[in-house]
C-alpha cells in the first residue's frame, strides 16, 4: 500500500505529542493474518451472511448460526497470530512514556502480546480468548471450550448451567460494559492527540471517542486505508498500511530526527 502526503504532518503532531491515546481498530491486525470485516478483503465485504453470527438476537435464537458462529472461532487465524510491526510500534509508544491509553475493538488480544501492560490496553469490545455463559454469567478461558467443539460438540452448553456459550464479545444489540466504556472516555478526554489506527470509525461508541477528544482540545491523527467519516475532522490522516506507518510515526523526534527506540520521551 502506497504511502500518501499525510504522513509528515502527522510524525509531526505524534512527535509533539505528549499524552496519545489510541484507537485501534480490525485494520491494525491484517497484517498478522486477521481479516477485518469492512475493509477490501473485510469478512462481510466477502460474505455478508456472516454479519448475523455478530448479532446477539440472531446468535441467542438460532442454533445453526451459533453452530457456524463456533465453526468459525474454531478455525479463526487470530488463535496463532503474532504482533505486527503497527503493534510493535504501540508498544514503544509506551515505552516512551507517551501512552495513556490504547482503546481497542479487537477481540484478539495482541496488543498484550506485543508487550503493552495489560492495564493500559481497554478492550471495549472484549475478548475472545474468554467464553462466558448468556444464563448465568461463568467465565472461563475459551482454549477448554473450543476443545469440546473439536471434539463433536457443534454447540457446547455452559458446564454449570447448560445455557448458551459465547465468547466473551460485544456482539450487535449487545449493551458495552458501562466501567470499560467510562475508561475509554477518560482516556479520551485526557490525551493531548487522538490516533485511531486501523478503524473504519462506523461502529459506536467506539468511533464517537475521535469527536470527544477534539472537544477536550487534543489533536487528531487517522491511520486507515480508507477514508473514514471522520477524516475532515482530522488534524491529519494518513492514507497508507499501517505496520509501514505507525513504526515511521513513533520514531520521529519533535525537530524530525529519528529517536532512539526505548530511549524515553
Ligand atoms: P472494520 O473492519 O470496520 O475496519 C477496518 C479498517 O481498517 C478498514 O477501513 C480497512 O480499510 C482498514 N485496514 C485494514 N487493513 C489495513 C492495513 N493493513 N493498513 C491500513 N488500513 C487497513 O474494523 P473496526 O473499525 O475495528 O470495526 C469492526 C468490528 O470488528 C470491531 O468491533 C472489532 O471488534 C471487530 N473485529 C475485530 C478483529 C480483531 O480482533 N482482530 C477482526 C475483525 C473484526
Amino acid at each position: 500500500m502506497a504511502l500518501d502526503g499525510g504522513v509528515e504532518a502527522a510524525a509531526d503532531l505524534v512527535a509533539k505529542a505528549k499524552r496519545v491515546t489510541v484507537l485501534t481498530g480490525a485494520g491494525i491486525s491484517t497484517d498478522s493474518g486477521i481479516p477485518d470485516f469492512r475493509g477490501p478483503q473485510g469478512v462481510w465485504t466477502r460474505d455478508p451472511e456472516a454479519e448475523k453470527t455478530a448479532t446477539l438476537s440472531a446468535y441467542l435464537a438460532d442454533p445453526e448460526v451459533r453452530r457456524r458462529s463456533w465453526r468459525n472461532r474454531l478455525e479463526s487465524p487470530a488463535w496463532t497470530a503474532e504482533p505486527n510491526a503497527g503493534h510493535r510500534a504501540l508498544l514503544e509508544l509506551e515505552r516512551q512514556g507517551r501512552l495513556v491509553a490504547i482503546v481497542t475493538q479487537n477481540i484478539d488480544e495482541l496488543h498484550q502480546k506485543a508487550g503493552n501492560d495489560p492495564r493500559l490496553v481497554v478492550e471495549v469490545h472484549g475478548t475472545m480468548h474468554r467464553v462466558r455463559c448468556w444464563a448465568c454469567g461463568w467465565e472461563a478461558p475459551m482454549a477448554p471450550t473450543l476443545e469440546r467443539v473439536r471434539a463433536g460438540e457443534a454447540d457446547p452448553a455452559c458446564e454449570v448451567c447448560g445455557g448458551i456459550l459465547k465468547s466473551a464479545t460485544i456482539s450487535f444489540g449487545q449493551s458495552l460494559d458501562p466501567q470499560t466504556v467510562r475508561r475509554a472516555e477518560a482516556a479520551a478526554l485526557s490525551c493531548d492527540l487522538f490516533l485511531a489506527v486501523g478503524t473504519s470509525l462506523a461502529v459506536y461508541p467506539a468511533a464517537g471517542l475521535l469527536p470527544l477528544a477534539l472537544q477536550a482540545g487534543a489533536a487528531a491523527v487517522i491511520v486507515n486505508g480508507e477514508p473514514t467519516p471522520y477524516d475532515d475532522l482530522a488534524d491529519a490522516v494518513v492514507r497508507g498500511s499501517i505496520s509501514e506507518v505507525l513504526p515511521l510515526l513513533v520514531a520521529t523526534r519533535p525537530d524530525g530526527r529519528p529517536r532512539r527506540p526505548g530511549g524515553g520521551p
